[in-house]
């Protein structure tokens, strides 16, 4: 399987061979595709699987055809996940492959700062990488809007739920329009996260690294 048949364009290629990847991962090659097709999405995958790129790069070709459908604020795709580490790594690789397009990427995460935070956010950003609760105070500060988000990924779903997250995980969901696509990664899949799975996401497709 090579990543010229996920038909990246050209823009997205270069970033990917700077990259020196060789080959897509297992979950990259079974992922992407669904991703890039619209389905919703339940990747069951740890870290080092290669899980980030398989749901960034169908964001990036997803926030591309948005923007050209849609004006407006506030972002088109968020990322939450459970921890500050995660959402800046998260954020890094968004903005190493969203170079490709300019794409800006905004990391709001417990523990920094609100208000410099908040300036990014108004600032504008087509992505935003967040922990749950930090996002939620934002929106109820009004720094930002899901009004436009359309693209919503969910990444270490067991591990935010081990962490008391899940009510804000719900909340986050229930404030996204309901014709969104949404991702959600864990790395088991028990039954709290099964019934997650049937709650917020739309006949998912199942995806084991
Ligand atoms: P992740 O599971 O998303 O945390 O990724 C683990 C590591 O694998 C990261 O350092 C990525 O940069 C790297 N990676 C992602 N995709 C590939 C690939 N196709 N080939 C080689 N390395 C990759």
């Amino acid at each position: 399987f090579l990543f010229a048949h996920f038909s990246f364009d050209e823009q997205l290629m270069h970033q990917i061979r700077k990259s020196e990847y060789t080959q897509p991962t297992p979950i990259q090659c079974q992922g992407v595709p669904i991703a890039l097709s619209g389905r919703d999405m339940i990747g069951i995958a740890k870290t080092g699987s290669g899980k980030t790129a398989a749901f960034i790069w169908p964001m990036l070709v997803h926030i591309m055809d948005q923007k050209e459908l849609e004006e407006g604020e506030g972002p088109i795709a968020v990322i939450v996940c459970p921890t500050r580490e995660l959402c800046q790594q998260i954020h890094a690789e968004c903005k190493r492959f969203g170079k490709a397009y300019s794409l800006r990427s905004v990391a709001v995460y417990g523990g920094g700062s609100m208000w410099e935070q908040a300036k990014a956010l108004q600032e504008g950003a087509e992505i935003v990488v967040c922990t749950p609760g930090r996002l939620i105070d934002h929106v109820k500060k009004k720094a930002t809007s899901l009004q436009r988000v359309s693209y919503l990924v969910f990444d270490e779903a067991d591990r935010m739920f081990d962490m008391g997250f899940e009510y804000q995980v719900r909340s986050i969901a229930s404030h996204v329009r309901p014709d969104r696509q949404t991702l959600l990664f864990s790395a088991t899949f028990r039954k709290k996260i099964e019934r997650l799975a049937r709650d917020i996401l739309v006949d998912p497709i199942r995806v084991v690294q």
